[in-house]
């Protein structure tokens, strides 16, 4: 759902005091919400035209390093300005912030006033458009799952990240006495997103100790991506706020399940589950058989977007329920996709690939790509596996790495048709720094095992 404010109401909220503070956001390559504060009054008066941030936002690291390397923002072209562009259907109270509303903008060119092509919501509108040439919309559903600790993010930085101890002491799927205990940060997290105008589903332990899951109601593409992006910036804000942290680092500890963000889709038609044939098994349409051969038959290609760090690799490993083929399954949690809502107009596919730090707008922009392109191929969906679908030796795998998922991405001409290369070798340049930034550090685990022994 948009956001729960007209400009009306906000200019209304403005002048009788309620709202004091706007933040205006764009989100960065990593998912991020990022933008500035502005003063309510400035932003209902000029503000809300537009604003402007430095072009370095949509190529930078998850520390905030500039790599040399983009062609679109560099030293030699003097790190100019983008557009910030308020979209004014996203505005939304910001409940567990006092006097605040958020708007969230899309990023343009300042000279053409063009999106910027490699901008995350700029590259999801622009899947969204080809679906709807075709008579399609998508409706998608991002699970997140991320783990609450005892102590607060800034403790634990200073603490150099050592020690982490998770808020539970037991694994807590579906525990209702143990997230209980954490009712003090999850019911204010489900309850200001419900106020913010997300349409929160539930939250629920998951299986390992300290981990949570948010579910929140399927929507349009677009709003699913924004609604994951506030959801995610709330949870660790909330957190914070209650002297606790949340981590979205999908894997944090070798011994430990990581985290995931499983994407639930399905199109419809003129308001009809276009996915749905109740004459056919399972109730799978025809369309959504080339949807989801796209989907499978392209993950290798796409994986970066779903898993984009080194950590993100960590979490792939039998057993663990995070997928490592290419291969679908009814119900059956070991393969990469899953049908579910069988037989019903819930039919849908959810992808179990993405990791907790994906960035919901990239993810959903290329697997909408893929399944375009399934449905413009006419691609026949092999039959369903079953069974342990790790043991499969027969299946298809996914990039084992992100020095693999980086090679992928680069030669794959299907990406290139549908992002463009500039969108592509802008990512695949924030993939390989990612790796060298990797390669040359010195970890803990080499100092012990070589330090003595080598
Ligand atoms: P699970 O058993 O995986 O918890 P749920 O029934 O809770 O399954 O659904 C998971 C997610 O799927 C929810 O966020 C829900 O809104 C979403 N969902 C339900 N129907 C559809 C649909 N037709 N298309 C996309 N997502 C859907």
């Amino acid at each position: 759902m948009p956001g729960t404010l007209s400009f009306d109401d906000l200019k209304t909220r403005v002048s009788d005091g309620s709202i004091d503070t706007v933040l205006v956001c764009f989100v960065d390559m990593q998912g991020r919400l990022t933008g500035k504060r502005f003063h309510a009054v400035n932003f209902v008066e000029t503000a809300f035209k537009e604003t402007h941030c430095c072009n370095y936002l949509l190529a930078t690291d998850l520390e905030m390093a500039t790599p040399d390397g983009y062609a679109s923002t560099n030293w030699e072209s003097g790190y100019g300005d983008y557009i910030m562009a308020p979209d004014l259907s996203t505005i939304r109270p910001v409940p567990w912030l006092e006097g605040t509303a958020l708007v969230l903008c899309d990023v343009l060119d300042h000279h053409t006033h063009e999106p910027v092509p490699h901008s995350p919501r700029a590259i999801l509108k622009k899947q969204i458009a080809r679906l709807e040439a075709l008579g399609y919309e998508a409706k998608m559903a991002t699970e997140l799952e991320f783990f609450l600790f005892e102590k607060s993010l800034d403790e634990i930085r200073k603490s150099g990240f050592r020690d982490l101890q998770p808020f539970s002491s037991y694994n807590e799927d579906y525990h209702i006495f143990q997230t209980t205990k954490e009712e003090d940060v999850m019911r204010p997290i489900r309850n200001h997103l419900f106020a913010a105008g997300l349409p929160i589903e539930n939250t629920k332990g998951e299986a390992e100790a300290g981990q949570a899951e948010l579910n929140i109601r399927y929507a349009p593409a677009l709003d699913c991506a924004d609604h994951h992006s506030i959801a995610k910036h709330a949870i660790k804000e909330i957190a914070w706020q209650n002297g606790r942290a949340a981590s979205f680092l999908p894997k944090w500890a070798k011994d430990r399940v990581g985290s995931s963000s499983h994407v639930h889709q399905s199109l419809w038609k003129d308001g009809e589950a276009a996915f749905y044939d109740k004459s056919a098994k399972y109730g799978k349409s025809e369309l959504m058989g080339r949807y989801m051969a796209g989907l499978i038959n392209y993950a290798p290609d796409y994986t970066y977007f779903l898993a984009p760090y080194v950590n993100s690799y960590k979490r792939f490993s039998k057993g663990t329920f995070a997928p490592t083929k290419t291969v679908w399954s009814v119900d059956n949690r070991t393969a990469g996709f899953r049908l579910c809502g069988e037989d019903s107009k819930g039919v849908r596919v959810e992808c179990r690939i993405g990791g907790s730090d994906l960035n919901p707008y990239l993810a959903q922009a290329v697997m909408i790509a893929a399944g375009i392109k399934g449905i413009e191929d006419k691609m026949e969906l092999a039959p369903p596996t079953t069974g342990d679908v790790y043991q499969d030796a027969k299946a298809q795998d996914i990039p084992q790495t992100l020095r693999a998922a980086t090679e992928t991405l680069r030669g794959s001409k299907f990406l290139r048709d549908v992002l463009g290369d500039d969108v592509v070798d802008h990512y695949t340049r924030a993939a390989e720094w990612e790796q060298e930034e990797f390669d040359r550090v010195v970890t803990d685990w080499e100092i012990a095992r070589g330090f003595e022994r080598a």
